[in-house]
């Protein structure tokens, strides 16, 4: 694969090397053994080192890490092709946790730190996660109450968190921690500050204050070795993504060395916005997949299942389902390829934290997952990702639901990609920030 010489042209010769490798892993290494990894609850460790040989979990990080920068139009076809052609929610997230677990440690890490964590993970030798969503409440990130406490050289963490994905197996994750205040650092709006928009400038002075401040100006961005003591994981039963491994996490006095603190104190609640932007638009690129994914299994039906003498397809109104599926794959299809040219130019911000000093242009050029969809970002594109991610989300569940009444009985059984797909379709609405909360953070960046 061909590192990009630059964020803003991606040669078409690079997105079809990318997509036809995808495809032929996806093909040969994942579809396949769904079903079985399903059936286990898990998929095996080896699927990480394999992805790393093929430079999927490295694209989007500075080659220094073992990686190969890559822009957001050149990571499109990945999550795309692996979706449409792996067909699993539960190998995806688990497979790809790095690229929400690792970005904060590439923008805000210590060079040592960076240097410690980040290769083994790019190798598939270790496994990275992140870890927000607590108990009692996942879209009002600015409440979150697991604590971290200075002592001495450590932080010493208490508190839970809840829907981990790769929480039972990650080497190490990376977590959102009160440092500061509990309670508001400024009046909730008409509608709340929630899982995606920031406080105003004000609330944000409090930054660079030991803990940082009240509310959301509290929160810091630790990562925890996985082995640590104190930290204790139980695995979640799910409606889908089945080989996914989701943990409910318990730290209970757990010591963190502080040289793992990513960022200021008090940074942490930009720095999870930061990520967000990209975790959505790589949702969103996925459940493009997905939807195709739905589209290919109920095009193949259609035209091999008879019924009163013809095959399904020459029935109008099931070719009316089929091309009411193609026109929202297109329209999400056009409007992600939109949405990626728009932050390789430039409209995703940088990775600066606040008060800390712009990070430099790296040597190679292309841009990493540190750059793109950080600090600074155009808000106008920011309303574009959240969009886009409720847009992308409801064509997959469109599409699954067509695909399942193509199939007919068909589609209520096990091992069709189609009900795997409709049991996955409502966690892409909810994760990574819910529907409701995507509109509300695109209402207020477009000013409405
Ligand atoms: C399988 C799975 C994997 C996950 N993986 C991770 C992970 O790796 N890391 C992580 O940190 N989290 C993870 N999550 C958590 C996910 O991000 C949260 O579930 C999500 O952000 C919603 O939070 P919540 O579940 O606490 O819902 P709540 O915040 O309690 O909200 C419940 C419902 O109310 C709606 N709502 C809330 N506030 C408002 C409002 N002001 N106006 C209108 N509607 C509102 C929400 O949109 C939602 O529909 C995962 C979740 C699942 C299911």
């Amino acid at each position: 694969m061909n590192a990009t010489s630059n964020a803003t042209s991606v040669s078409e010769e690079d997105r079809t090397a990318l997509t036809d490798t995808v495809t032929r892993f996806a093909r040969t290494e994942i579809a396949p053994h769904v079903d079985a990894w399903d059936a286990a609850g898990e998929f095996p460790r080896s699927l990480y080192r394999r992805a790393a040989d093929l430079g999927v979990l490295g694209l989007g990080y500075p080659e220094q890490y073992g990686g190969t920068p890559a822009s957001y139009q050149l990571r499109l076809p990945l999550w795309r092709a692996l979706s449409r052609h792996g067909a699993s929610g539960g190998v995806l997230a688990s497979l790809l946790s790095h690229n929400i677990g690792l970005p904060p440690v590439l923008a805000h890490g210590s060079d040592a730190v960076r240097a410690e964590v980040i290769p083994p993970v790019l190798a598939g030798e270790q496994i990275a996660a992140l870890a927000i969503t607590e108990p009692d409440g996942g879209s009002d990130v600015a409440q979150l109450r697991t604590t971290a406490r200075r002592e001495g050289d450590d932080y010493i963490v208490n508190g839970e968190k809840a829907f981990i994905t790769s929480g039972m197996r990650a080497d190490w994750i990376t977590v959102a921690v009160r440092t500061g205040d509990a309670g508001r650092d400024y009046e909730p709006p008409r509608s709340p500050a929630s899982h995606g928009s920031l406080p105003p400038e004000g609330a944000l002075a409090a930054l660079g204050r030991p803990g940082g401040g009240k509310g959301s100006a509290g929160i810091s961005m630790l990562l925890i070795p996985g082995h640590s003591a104190g930290l204790s994981r139980s695995k979640l039963d799910k409606m889908g993504w089945l080989c996914s491994d989701t943990a409910h996490l318990r730290f209970d006095n757990v010591r963190v060395p502080a040289r793992y603190l990513l960022g200021d104190e008090g940074a942490g609640f930009r720095i999870i916005m930061s990520n967000f932007n990209s975790e959505r638009f790589g949702l969103a690129a996925s459940a493009l997949g997905f939807a195709e994914a739905c589209y290919d299994e109920a095009l193949a039906w259609a035209r091999q299942r008879k019924t009163f003498g013809a095959a399904l397809v020459e029935h109008q109104v099931i070719r009316h389902k089929l091309v009411d599926m193609q026109m929202r794959i297109q329209s999400t299809a056009a409007w992600c390829e939109s949405v990626a040219a728009q932050a390789d130019a430039g409209r995703a911000g940088n990775a600066a934290a606040p008060g800390r000093p712009q990070p430099q242009q790296p040597p190679w050029g292309a841009a990493t997952h540190a750059q793109q969809g950080s600090v600074g970002a155009d808000s106008a594109w920011v309303a574009q990702v959240c969009l886009l991610k409720n847009h992308a989300t409801q064509t997959m569940q469109f599409c699954a639901d067509q695909a399942v009444q193509i199939l007919g009985g068909m589609g209520f059984m096990r091992g069709t990609v189609s009900e795997r797909i409709y049991r996955e379709v409502k966690v892409m609405m909810i994760g990574g920030g819910a529907e409701e909360i995507m509109k509300d953070l695109a209402a207020k960046q477009l000013g409405i």
